[in-house]
């Protein structure tokens, strides 16, 4: 069942029926009959039809953004802030498509050589609930340029964002048959990945979800992109402001309810910062972030997108100081609704589950650091490898440490971000292969060598 809950107030809204499997079948075989004629489309008719896609998402910003609060708590102001991410990645690769699809001459010992970049087939996107529309903008715009078709199936809380997306590609015109949206269950996933109609599946979710869909795709040997959770680190080395690092640095963890794969969830600072950091990092996150309701553009801590995901932060709270860590601010559940306060952790040692585990919430995690090479160790002492951040005054000293840190990215001076020129992944635990940027659009293409 799909269904939309508010998380703000409980409220059950609408059930959805899961597509049957004979719906499932009949959606793979029209994504596969659809890519033979979208592939023979020019890649600057099948650009146009993506900037004009831009164009829609931007004018339904309002419309998408009450969709993302209802079903899954976001705070409307960010909602409004996610589509125009969503309108700037439709609008790079619109605009650079043709470009990075050029052909590529080879030097090669003798004659000559040209690679020609082609798409390879109707594509599976498995998609959550955090960024409902920048996580499917990420993986659609770039494969609808390059001519690959997409069989979506978004997460089951939000079954509103996932037809509202499908009607604005249609609308804009991508063709029914390059574009399908399923109310699948994630049951019926490896059916969907066995079928040889579909030649790859980009996943973006949980560790558990990527380990089961990788399972799947290397059992048929299908391409496969995973972006997967993350813890990332945030070193604070020095600061010409505290007020300000603080004030940045929650505001990057906080940011959609601290449920961002690429959110600061570890801070570790510098011992002559490490008290004064966490004195004012406590009050202000106790102070600021003071839960409220989502879709008033005042409020600034939203729920979290279901009471499960509430109960789940609460609970990994709650063990972490059974097992011995300090409370420094909020910790408690706050209900009616799926909020939990906005909360410091500090004294967490490796022996305790929070010390490896992604939060997925409200929560930061602060660590005290003796030194620079200290910082790095506990920075890397993690299962993910998604983003991290370094906070500091010197250029060279912050882009020394930035190049010791086991992570896909690493942003200087600010943390949680993401840009569409950008690539976007992670190493470790945290996934294979990269979006956003000219790599992103390589990860289901087929680079074809023909030797003159
Ligand atoms: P999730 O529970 O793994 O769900 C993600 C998607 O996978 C949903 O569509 C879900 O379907 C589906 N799914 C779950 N289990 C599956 C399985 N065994 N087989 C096939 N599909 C399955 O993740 P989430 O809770 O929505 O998202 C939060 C996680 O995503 C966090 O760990 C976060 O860090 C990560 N994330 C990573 C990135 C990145 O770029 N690296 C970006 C955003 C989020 P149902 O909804 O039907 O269960």
């Amino acid at each position: 069942m799909y269904t939309v809950t508010n998380p703000a107030t409980g409220e059950l809204v609408e059930e959805i029926e899961n597509s049957t499997d004979e719906e499932v079948l009949a959606a793979i075989e029209r994504v596969h009959h659809g890519y033979s004629s979208w592939r023979a489309r020019s890649v600057a008719e099948r650009a146009k039809i993506v900037a004009r896609a831009a164009e829609l998402f931007a004018e339904r910003a309002d419309e998408l953004a009450e969709i993302m609060t209802l079903e899954m708590g976001k705070r409307i102001n960010e909602g409004r802030g996610e589509v125009g991410i969503v309108v700037d990645i439709f609008n790079y690769y619109a605009d650079n498509g043709p470009a990075l699809l050029a052909d590529e001459p080879l030097k090669v010992s003798t004659g000559d050589a040209v690679i020609v970049k082609q798409p390879i087939g109707a594509l599976l996107g498995v998609m959550p609930w955090n960024f409902p529309c920048y996580q499917v903008a990420r993986f659609v715009a770039p494969n609808l340029v390059l001519g690959n078709t997409i069989l979506l199936k978004h997460a089951s809380i939000c079954p509103r964002s996932a037809t509202a997306i499908a009607d604005i590609l249609h609308d804009a015109g991508v063709p029914e048959d390059a574009y399908v949206n399923i109310f699948a269950s994630s049951r019926q996933v490896p059916a969907i990945l066995a079928d040889p109609r579909i030649t790859g599946v980009s996943l973006t979710g949980s560790e558990p979800a990527g380990i089961s869909v990788a399972t799947e795709a290397g059992k048929n040997l299908k391409r496969t992109v995973l972006e997967l959770g993350g813890s990332d680190p945030l070193i604070v080395l020095d600061s010409a402001d505290i007020d300000e690092t603080v004030k940045a640095t929650a505001t990057a963890r906080m940011r959609n309810c601290g449920q961002s794969c690429n959110a600061p969830k570890r801070m570790i600072v510098l011992a002559d910062l490490y008290e004064e950091f966490v004195d004012k990092l406590s009050k202000h996150v106790t102070d600021f972030f003071q839960p409220g309701d989502p879709a008033d553009p005042a409020t600034k801590l939203p729920p979290l997108a279901s009471a499960s995901a509430a109960d789940e932060v609460a609970g990994q709270v709650a063990k972490a100081i059974e097992q011995g860590a300090t409370l420094r601010a909020g910790g408690h559940r706050v209900e009616p609704g799926a909020f939990l306060e906005a909360t410091v952790l500090t004294d967490v040692t490796p022996e305790m589950d929070a010390y490896y585990e992604e939060i997925f919430g409200p929560v930061v995690v602060v660590f005290r650091a003796e030194d620079e090479e200290e910082a790095v160790r506990i920075a890397n002492d993690s299962p993910f490898g998604l983003g991290a951040s370094v906070w500091g005054t010197d250029q060279a000293r912050m882009r020394r440490v930035a190049e010791q840190i086991e992570s896909g990215m690493v942003y200087l001076n600010r943390a949680g971000g993401s840009s569409a020129d950008l690539p976007f992944g992670g190493i470790k635990r945290s996934g294979i292969g990269r979006e956003l940027g000219a790599a992103g659009i390589e990860e289901f293409m087929n680079k074809k060598a023909i030797r003159l």
